[in-house]
């Protein structure tokens, strides 16, 4: 079969893969901790489950606005108001079947040959690979363990230019849990005005924040009509898979973004959209109580991590993820997470699934339970113990 050249530009979620090579090792009887996924292990609240059950007794199976129904898209205008302390509404949401196709969409909707956006390495990998699909050249952002992931303001301002389209940022960020710094949101911002590009901001992981208070590019001088907020569902309420997420961005870019989700999606099922209002509008502590516990096993996975000689891992500021240093081993990060899953039982990702700048590096998902994760730190303690082990043995 012959697929269309642009094909060969997609790249993918490892995440998956590995999910996939874990579930079959578990089906050849092994037993597999699963840390390379990034789902809340927590059920879906029940007042939300219930609004979704009532909504579908109420015969809401239709087809809706592509754009959202007017409720919800309501309900995000003040929720994302009042959490990023600007006036923003509800014709700037766009509500899309999880919060991955505004990714799609607005990086569709802006750039294409000869045009260049900047994301951050190592990040979500769908940035990278969207980009290289639209034809636009993607730009590496490092961001480094020294500066606790945030990234380097003047080394952002060398990579942006009048070609620049797009800056894609993620904060709190996936892979390694780290912030982006008040100075560089600054510089950002400062030379978004300065070049005419705007700015993806994936705030998806706002709500888990375990130090500090979240602050959004969309609040600095300019930003308001330069950023697209990307948010949702599927990590604050343990939604995955319902699909639900959705874009605030200004008006011409939510009219571009509803055209790409007519001729993609259509819209998002009315009832998982009046289980949105439902999270949005009704009671948060499930939500808090699931980041408490958030709290508890990041503090035991990174004080368990720097036990391990040879691993060192900083306390993250948010999301559920780690991104511990195994640089010492000197193996190349992709086959010690092989062996980890293989002869350890521990699923998880090397850091280069997430961009080159991540060799040297692991991400681990702590949305596991705390026996969980100690069977892991265990499983990882003795599995890198044989890889230091056979490094030595090669290099003697
Ligand atoms: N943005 C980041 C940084 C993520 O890690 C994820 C999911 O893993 C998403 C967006 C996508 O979320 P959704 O499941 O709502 O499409």
């Amino acid at each position: 079969m012959q697929f269309a050249e642009r094909m060969s530009r997609l790249g993918t979620e490892s995440a998956f893969d590995v999910l996939v090579r874990a579930r079959a090792l578990e089906a050849q009887g092994k037993h597999v901790v699963h840390l390379e996924i990034g789902e809340p292990d927590f059920d879906t609240p029940a007042h939300i489950v219930e609004a979704g059950v009532a909504a579908l007794r109420a015969g809401e199976t239709h087809y809706t606005p592509a754009a959202g129904i007017p409720q919800l898209r309501e309900a995000i205008a003040e929720y994302t108001s009042r959490t990023r302390g600007v006036e923003l509404g509800p014709e700037r949401v766009v509500v899309t079947p999880g919060a991955k196709p505004i990714m799609f969409f607005v990086i569709q909707a802006l750039a294409g040959p000869g045009d260049e956006v900047v994301y951050p390495d190592p990040g979500f990998p769908i940035y990278e690979s969207v980009i290289n699909y639209s034809g636009a050249t993607a730009v590496p952002l490092r961001l480094s363990e020294e500066r606790a992931f945030s990234f380097a303001p003047e080394e952002l301002a060398g990579l942006v230019s009048e070609r620049t389209k797009l800056v894609i940022i993620n904060s709190p960020h996936n892979p390694t849990g780290g912030t982006i710094s008040g100075d560089a949101l600054d510089e950002l911002a400062r030379l978004a005005n300065e070049h005419d590009f705007m700015v993806l901001s994936d705030e998806i992981y706002s709500r888990m924040l375990y130090d500090g208070v979240h602050k959004s590019i969309i609040t600095r001088p300019g930003m308001l009509e330069r950023t697209i907020i990307l948010d949702g569902f599927s990590k604050t309420y343990a939604m995955t898979g319902w699909r639900l997420g959705y874009g605030v961005m200004p008006l011409p870019m939510a009219e571009q973004v509803t055209r790409l989700a007519v001729n993609c999606n259509s819209c998002v099922p009315a009832f998982t959209q009046l289980a949105g209002v439902a999270a949005l509008t009704g009671p948060q502590e499930p939500a808090e109580t699931m980041v408490a516990e958030f709290r508890r096993r990041r503090d035991a996975v990174v004080a368990g991590l720097n036990e391990i000689p040879g691993v060192s891992c900083l306390t993250p500021a948010g999301a559920f993820y780690v991104f511990p240093n195994i640089s010492s081993f000197g193996q190349p990060a992709s086959e010690v997470a092989s062996r980890l899953l293989d002869e350890g039982g521990v699923a998880l990702l090397g850091g280069t699934a997430f961009g080159a700048a991540g060799e040297g590096y692991l991400r681990l998902s702590y949305a596991n339970s705390l026996p969980n994760l100690e069977l892991a730190l265990e499983r990882i303690g003795d599995t890198l113990a044989r890889v230091r082990d056979s490094g030595l043995g090669t290099r003697g």
